[in-house]
């Protein structure tokens, strides 16, 4: 239940350094120097085992991002991959015996130890079929993404918001668990940036048209054409459709995928 989660009274309260060390001190949460301007600026609610995000964190080096999760263990599961993928990328700076400086010295700096485990963690890497990166952009936090959004993210933060195989909640006294609902789109459009583009894809047909007409009528949003401007090159819907492990899943099985892009407006002016 929610009582044993934990959460920032507001954005400001959050330690982004727990989860982005390189980033943000980890003590202070303050910015470190150089990256004042550095905001999470994707969201994968209910990421799973995070399959989408460790596919995007090297094709977008630049960008942090976060998944959200409410179980524990899968959670602690996407954390430690994302500490096997950290300590395998450095593991190949170092090994490189590049001359360039390392970048500051910071927590997620390698001890002797963490590079034999990197050892294994690089096979984990090569396995999972991953493009090289830092995965240092990359990071998971426990949490209800249907409660406290605009508890960690200030307006207009977000750039990006992906919703991918949510659980269905198929009995009607149950749509109010759905992810997707009026109320809660005003929490999303809130977070998110007037350009910015969420994301939906489910292989439930009843659950699909529910998300498409809500976010359909809602005022702030607008449906994005697949073949259009805003998502002919974007390489998130690709990845949208295969990398997560729900979506691998109904590939195996051959089902359906069903999947819309919407468009943040800009605030109606006063
Ligand atoms: N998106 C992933 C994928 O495509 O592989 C996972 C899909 S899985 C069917 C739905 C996930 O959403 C589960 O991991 C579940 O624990 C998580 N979840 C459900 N409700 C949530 C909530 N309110 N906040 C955060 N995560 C939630």
């Amino acid at each position: 239940s929610d009582h044993s989660l934990e959460y920032p009274t507001q954005p400001s309260e959050m330690n982004w350094g727990t989860i982005y060390p390189t980033y943000f001190d980890s003590t202070t949460g303050a910015h470190r120097a150089g990256h004042e301007t550095k905001n999470v600026e994707f969201a994968d609610v209910g990421c799973g085992f995070g399959g989408l995000l460790m596919q995007l964190a090297p094709l977008f080096p630049d960008t942090l991002m976060l998944g959200l999760e409410i179980r524990v263990h899968v959670t602690q599961y996407v954390h430690d991959k994302i500490v096997a993928l950290r300590l395998a990328a450095q593991r190949g700076r170092i090994e490189d015996s590049d001359p360039q400086p390392q970048p500051e010295a910071s927590s997620t700096e390698a001890t002797d130890e963490d590079l034999d485990e990197a050892t294994q963690n690089a096979q984990l890497v090569e396995a999972a079929h991953l493009a090289p990166g830092s995965y240092d952009n990359v990071g998971v936090l426990r949490a209800n993404g249907m409660k406290f959004l605009p508890n960690f993210f200030t307006k207009h933060q977000l750039s990006k918001l992906f919703f991918l195989f949510p659980d269905p909640h198929f009995k009607s006294r149950k749509h109010k668990a759905r992810i997707i609902s009026p109320t809660l789109l005003a929490e999303y459009a809130y977070v998110l940036r007037p350009g910015g583009i969420v994301y939906i894809i489910t292989d439930v047909r009843e659950l699909y048209d529910w998300m498409d007409k809500h976010l359909g009528q809602h005022p702030l949003f607008k449906r994005l054409d697949k073949d259009g401007p805003e998502l002919k090159d974007d390489p998130c819907v690709e990845a949208v459709y295969t990398a997560t492990e729900e979506g691998k899943k109904v590939e195996r099985n051959r089902g359906d995928k069903w999947f819309s892009a919407f468009l943040r407006l800009p605030d109606p002016t006063q």
